[in-house]
């Protein structure tokens, strides 16, 4: 097995990258470079065993914007995809959630107990949500609702929302 990464090992791989970097374009040069601006938003989960760049066999100069959080869900990363479509316009939606995620392995209850332990008293806990899962298609389903519930969202890109599910064994996307 493998020593864990630290910080400092990885930051020093940074320097000796950014010493042959390949400048990417400001916004404002995206045309010029000869790239498309971003169409897609994806919205997946934070497991580190999911890259969209690898599970959807993106190339380099091709910009999708991708939002994280525990298992990908819709109401956390709301504030984020309304700002980023202001600013980009996406055409297109893409809710990607996994077989094995860790939002299955621990429940609600679970996190509010130790938290209520580490802050005894402490009234918000009760009301904060964790995003725990039982089944994930499912959860698929209710993100998508909860988006198409959103009068925030733009209606054309509400009519171009995908949901789906990853299988990390074999790596095929499924839709829900
Ligand atoms: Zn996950």
């Amino acid at each position: 097995m493998s020593s864990p990464l630290i910080v400092s090992e990885i930051i020093e791989r940074n320097n000796e990258l950014a010493k042959s970097w390949t400048p990417w374009p400001l916004f404002s040069e995206i045309a010029a470079f000869g790239m498309a601006s971003p169409s897609i938003l994806i919205t997946t989960c934070a497991d580190p065993r999911l890259n969209p760049v690898d599970f959807l066999g993106l190339k380099p100069g091709e910009l999708v914007v991708t939002v994280r959080n525990v298992n990908g869900h819709i109401a956390p990363n709301l504030n984020d995809i309304l700002a980023l479509d202001v600013l980009l316009g996406f055409k297109e939606i893409l809710i990607v959630h996994h077989t094995d995620c860790g939002a299955t392995h621990f429940k609600e209850d679970q996190v509010k107990g130790i938290l209520s332990e580490r802050a005894p008293g402490n009234k918000e806990v009760a009301f904060m949500q964790f995003g725990a899962i039982g089944d994930v298609p499912l959860s698929v389903r209710d993100d998508i609702a909860i988006l198409k519930a959103s009068p925030l969202v733009r209606k054309e890109l509400l009519e171009n929302v995908h949901g789906y599910v990853l299988d990390i064994k074999t790596g095929k996307l499924s839709p829900v």
